[in-house]
């Protein structure tokens, strides 16, 4: 449970932890605002990702499904700054697919929680494979993290990509090739 009490006194300290009045104008409401925040940001933390699968769709021909350019916001675990950029995901059905907006609530869900970028990509995944029971997935996310180009080596642009492979895309070079060239 996220307990805004606790929030809002961890940015009061924080406030003044950095030399600030947290009794001004601008800031009096500060840490109330960032507590309603973090329940939304944070969602996920008390969402099951499986829930999203509960309702599939039988299908003859299992060809393969991609959803690409999912948008996503996440907040990195190291500094609590966000990165964010697209998920694509492809998947080879077993004889069943999801709805295509459950995709994007997959990602949503992890992405809801302080994370990883490669965590995340692994994390949605897994729980495809296991709530779809599909011949293969491949997830990868393309993000620029807000702790690398605000701070420390300040590359703006930059972004970071990881891939997950699991089931058939582990053995298959070419459907890896045909992933790459569907979300180009
Ligand atoms: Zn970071």
């Amino acid at each position: 449970m996220i307990d805004q009490e606790k929030i809002q006194q961890g940015v009061r300290l924080l406030l003044e932890g950095i030399g600030e009045d947290v009794n001004r104008e601008g800031l009096i409401e500060t840490p109330e605002r960032i507590a309603r925040m973090y329940e939304e940001i944070f969602g996920g933390m008390e969402e099951d990702a499986q829930v999203h699968f509960q309702k599939t769709f039988h299908v003859e021909n299992n060809e393969m499904v991609v959803e690409k350019d999912i948008t996503f916001y996440s907040m990195c675990e190291h500094h609590l700054l966000p990165f964010y950029g697209k998920a694509h995901i492809a998947y080879i059905p077993d004889g069943k697919v999801a709805g295509l907006s459950k995709l994007a609530r997959t990602v949503e869900v992890f992405a809801k929680r302080l994370q990883l970028q490669e965590q995340l990509t692994a994390q949605i995944a897994d729980a495809m494979m296991e709530s779809l029971c599909p011949k293969g997935v491949m997830v990868m996310i393309e993000a620029e993290h807000m702790c690398m180009t605000m701070r420390g080596i300040k590359k703006p642009g930059s972004r970071t990509v990881t891939i997950v492979k699991r089931g058939m895309f582990e053995e298959n070079p070419e459907l890896t090739n045909l992933f790459f060239q569907m979300v180009k």
